[in-house]
């Protein structure tokens, strides 16, 4: 049997590690991932040393950028917030708002780290940051299988926060057959399942889908996204271990920005790749104080009952990337039409302006969400409405729309835009200064470095996989918009029909609360994940318009 190397969440060592490790500098960061090397296979290479190889160097520059904020006077004060344990600044991203004013504090700084990347970069470490804190706030969920459960939920939250560690997360089992629940596929070991369980800990094998920055993270955590069918209790696990862990493996995908790297030449790619990759577990153990929930009979129940109202304190984490994304688009959407004088078309008015538009329905569904916010009974801030999850519902579509834009008014400009090495021949340059410029005051270096921005962000293997993760990010959003519908309270609206049919006459019109309404479960239940949908659209009841710890 394989044994997991995490070191025990013992109180002790915790103690002095807490002592040891406040909000941490990038190159404790890149210290951190050089001597717990995970087990990395790039191109059918092993890679000994995640830091030392070209393909993962610049995104882990780019994280490692992110830590330094948080020494940084000018951003610390965002960036991180005194421990409640210690008193030493931990990041901003485990704090739990119980104000306002917290949940204020949470939102700048989850929307300067994606202006950091322009929202390049989805799983910088404030999302899984946030993502443990959820498990924190949903302990005494984890509690009904047994307390210590609900306990190693909020000391792991607490171990990741003390320790500053970049995590990545791996929810979905690898499609193989998706006629089929995990138990029956072919083998019953081909999606992540518990083996058996020992006095030290549960034995898991199988694989998980994807993990995207696993081969730089120092941490993975594991549990089902969107339920767990009858029978597959077994498959339901939630637990975190460090990616070095003996046994688990990482299988990376082709890179999508290629070496060389010129900044010049692919100023996003070059830096931000989130590299994705299958995780395999071949029996590896994982130590007790590390599990959520073990897989033994009756845990999928206590996964498909988690809930999910803390998941509207990560829709702000995903909402100000995506926001910060539109907002790089209509930047560079509107420069690259001036740079080739298309402005004055209305045409290109047009679309410029419906990328203005979207761009301002989605800065007012991220701040108004905050507006709305609501306390929880358990005293906890989440921004209120339904906003931020109509917006991610929407933003596969709106992204794409935005590259289409782009890439329409910046036509077969793309395809013409030498490289740096061709703008540094002497042979050359005249030529390309002549001939590839734009308008009048737009020089030709100015034009195609522009332009190859445009290209990286929308044409590229990078930008690709970005349209893909735009629409993949939480979840497959056909079934996720059609349980917005099945979920959404939809009795006052049916109301609004009723009166116009006059079955109301003589009932007082009746005055729009303030109140945003009853908050849906961040994703649809289980039936509702696994293609069974309702067959009428009867008014769901609603008889409580408080917000719910379900
Ligand atoms: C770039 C990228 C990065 C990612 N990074 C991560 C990560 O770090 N960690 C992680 O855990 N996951 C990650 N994911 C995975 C992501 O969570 C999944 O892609 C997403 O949940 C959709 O699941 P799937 O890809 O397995 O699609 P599937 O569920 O296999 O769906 C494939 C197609 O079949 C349809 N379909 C399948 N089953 C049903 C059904 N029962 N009813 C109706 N229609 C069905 C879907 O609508 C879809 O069109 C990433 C995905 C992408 C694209």
């Amino acid at each position: 049997m394989i044994q997991c190397t995490g070191a025990p969440l013992t109180e002790p060592a915790f103690r002095e590690r807490v002592s040891a490790m406040p909000a941490r500098s990038g190159a404790e960061y890149v210290e951190s991932i050089r001597k717990q090397p995970p087990r990395v296979f790039l191109g059918g290479r092993r890679i000994a040393d995640v830091t030392a190889e070209p393909v993962f160097q610049e995104p882990i520059r780019a994280i490692a950028e992110q830590y330094d904020m948080q020494q940084d006077p000018a951003y610390r004060d965002v960036m991180t917030y005194p421990s409640p344990t210690t008193g030493e600044p931990v990041s901003t991203s485990f704090l739990v708002p119980y104000s306002r004013e917290e949940l204020v504090k949470k939102r700048k700084h989850f929307k300067l780290r994606a202006d950091h990347n322009f929202g390049f970069m989805g799983r910088s470490p404030d999302f899984m940051n946030q993502f443990v804190t959820g498990w924190h706030l949903m302990a005494d969920r984890f509690a009904r299988a047994g307390a210590r459960f609900g306990e190693n939920a909020t000391r792991y939250y607490e171990y990741v926060r003390e320790r500053d560690l970049f995590l990545t997360h791996m929810l979905i089992n690898p499609q193989i057959d998706r006629s089929k629940t995990s138990a029956q596929q072919e083998d019953p070991y081909f999606h992540l399942g518990r083996v058996r369980e020992t006095a030290d800990g549960i034995v898991v094998r199988g694989a998980k889908m994807l993990g995207t920055m696993a081969p730089i993270t120092e941490e993975v955590a594991v549990i089902p996204f969107g339920g767990v069918a009858p029978g597959d209790d077994a498959y339901a696990l939630a637990f975190g271990i460090p990616s070095s862990t003996p046994g688990l493996t990482f299988i990376c995908r082709e890179t999508v920005s290629p070496l060389p790297r010129s900044r010049f030449d692919h100023p996003l790619s070059s830096r931000f790749e989130e590299m994705d990759c299958i995780a395999v577990f071949e029996d590896v153990l994982v130590p007790w104080d590390r599990v959520m929930v073990d897989g033994s009979p009756g845990s999928a129940e206590v996964i498909n009952t988690l809930g999910a109202d803390y998941g509207a304190l990560l829709n702000v984490q995903t909402s100000a990337r995506m926001l910060s994304q539109l907002e790089f688009f209509c930047g560079l959407g509107m420069k690259v039409a001036d740079a080739i004088g298309i402005t004055g078309f209305l045409h290109v008015q047009e679309k410029l302006g419906e990328m203005l538009s979207q761009m301002e329905i989605a800065r007012a569904v991220f701040y108004g969400a905050e507006a709305m916010a609501q306390r929880l009974p358990s005293g906890v801030w989440v921004p209120g409405g339904h906003g931020l999850r109509a917006f991610h519902l929407q933003t596969g579509k709106v992204y794409s729309r935005f590259v289409e834009i782009v890439q329409t008014l910046a036509a077969g400009g793309f395809f013409y835009a030498p490289s740096e090495a061709d703008l540094q021949s002497p042979e050359l340059r005249p030529m390309i200064d002549r001939y590839v410029r734009g308008r009048a005051g737009v020089s030709a270096e100015e034009r195609i470095a522009l332009f190859k921005l445009a290209w990286d962000a929308t044409g590229e293997a990078f930008a690709q996989r970005m349209a893909q993760y735009v629409r993949f990010y939480s979840g497959d959003p056909i079934r996720l918009t059609a349980g917005f519908y099945t979920q959404y309270d939809k009795a006052p609206l049916f109301e609004l029909v009723e009166r116009a049919l006059g079955r109301r006459d003589g009932v007082p019109l009746p005055i729009t609360p303030d109140d945003p309404g009853a908050p849906i479960p961040y994703q649809p239940g289980t039936r509702g994940m696994a293609g069974t949908y309702a067959a009428t659209s009867l008014p769901s009841s609603a008889p409580s318009r408080a917000p719910s710890t379900q």
